[in-house]
């Protein structure tokens, strides 16, 4: 048996929703679609919802309902999955990275004023592992500089921000149903919005750029160049059977991580993640500094691996990948907090299925690691 860091929950009551669909007469673009959407939409507390298919797809809408052109800049993260800002490459666009704050591992919001300039249009942030990004202080600086916000929310579905669900708290929020996700569709995404100009972009743009009309038979037109981008009635049946184990989901990865916490503390060269009631805690993300201790991040992961235990590391991050040092010239020192990271960090197993047992193997093994 392993302990992967992370994966889905299917129950046989998922299952048998999945399997109902295919003798349904809908496989794709259905009921069960808007019903997800719908769902979903309320959920969150958005007004509109488009569902699509992974979460890419979604992040990759959204810019280009936001109208993102060629040298038109957009200030994000490099501490996330290259996806973030590969959305804004689509379009075109340039992405400026901004470093994070290192206790909550997300955008810092003292260092994006110096990055705007006439050609910024907006701001993608992250929400980092489940926790929500500084919101609040992002409106202010948007609303000073007319920038639009679009929320990365692929960790926080399901989590909060100073008591209002993840949602609406950008212009466009986007959410990923990866399997290691909080809730999955196998592959999928949604958009939502408060917007309707937004929204009808986003319909639009999932589905080849083409208008429908009703009571127009035969006759639609393609506006723009969109793409094929839906999900489908199988996976939509699987995200309304995974929705009603929300709650569930979001409680034990919480009661797992305050576990974690309460273990872990008061170690030495360990930095643990902020105690956060409101995040969706997709991942478990501590830091250690291995050059206190002597010891490599791959001594760690070969002594999990050798008792079957599977660690991951989020994020390498982006500026350092191949693609974006040749286009962009990056190279390490540009981003010290995202890179000290990096090198820190490590995600233990984190998700429902995760038994007490398995978890203590985790913190006893650690624990073995940093004090020996
Ligand atoms: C998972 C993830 C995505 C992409 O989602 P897919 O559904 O895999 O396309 C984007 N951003 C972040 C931060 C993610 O973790």
């Amino acid at each position: 048996m392993t302990i992967p860091y992370s994966r889905q929950t299917i129950t046989t009551v998922d299952i048998k929703t999945v399997t109902n669909v295919l003798s349904s007469g809908w496989l794709t673009t259905g009921p069960l679609v808007s019903r997800f959407e719908q769902k979903v939409a309320k959920l969150v507390g958005a007004k509109y919802a488009v569902a699509v298919a992974n979460g890419t797809a979604a992040l990759h809408i959204a810019c280009l309902a936001l109208g993102i052109k060629p040298k038109d800049e957009v200030i994000t993260v490099p501490y996330t999955f290259a996806a973030t800002s590969n959305c804004v490459l689509y379009c075109s666009g340039t992405p400026i990275f901004v470093d994070i704050d290192p206790p909550t591992l997300c955008i810092d919001i003292t260092k994006i004023e110096n990055k705007i300039n006439k050609r910024t249009v907006g701001i993608i942030a992250v929400d980092f592992a489940g926790h929500a990004a500084p919101w609040q202080e992002l409106k202010k600086i948007a609303k000073k500089h007319n920038l639009w916000l679009m929320d990365d929310a692929a960790h926080s579905f399901g989590g909060s921000y100073k008591g209002k669900p993840i949602g609406t708290q950008a212009d466009l929020t986007c959410f990923s149903f990866h399997p290691v996700k909080t809730i999955t569709t196998g592959e999928g995404g949604m958009v939502v919005t408060n917007n309707h100009q937004l929204y009808q972009r986003l319909i639009r743009l999932r589905d080849h750029g083409i208008k429908r009309f009703k009571n127009r038979r035969w006759y639609y037109e393609m506006r723009e160049l969109g793409f094929n981008y839906r999900l489908t009635e199988i996976q939509s049946a699987l995200g309304l059977a995974q929705l009603k184990h929300l709650d569930k989901f979001l409680k034990t990865r919480r009661k797992l991580a305050e576990r974690y916490l309460r273990k872990l503390s008061n170690l030495p060269y360990l930095t643990l993640p902020i105690d956060n009631q409101e995040s969706a805690w997709h991942l478990f993300a501590l830091r250690i500094d291995f050059r206190k201790i002597k010891k490599t991040k791959l001594q760690l992961f070969k002594v999990m691996k050798k008792n079957g235990i599977n660690l991951q590391v989020h994020y390498i991050p982006t500026h350092l990948h191949p693609y974006y040092r040749q286009r962009f010239g990056y190279k390490r020192g540009d981003f010290p907090i995202s890179e000290m990271v990096y090198d820190q960090e490590v995600s233990l197993p984190l998700y429902p299925t995760l038994t007490l047992a398995e978890q203590d193997a985790v913190i006893r093994l650690l624990k073995e690691f940093l004090c020996h």
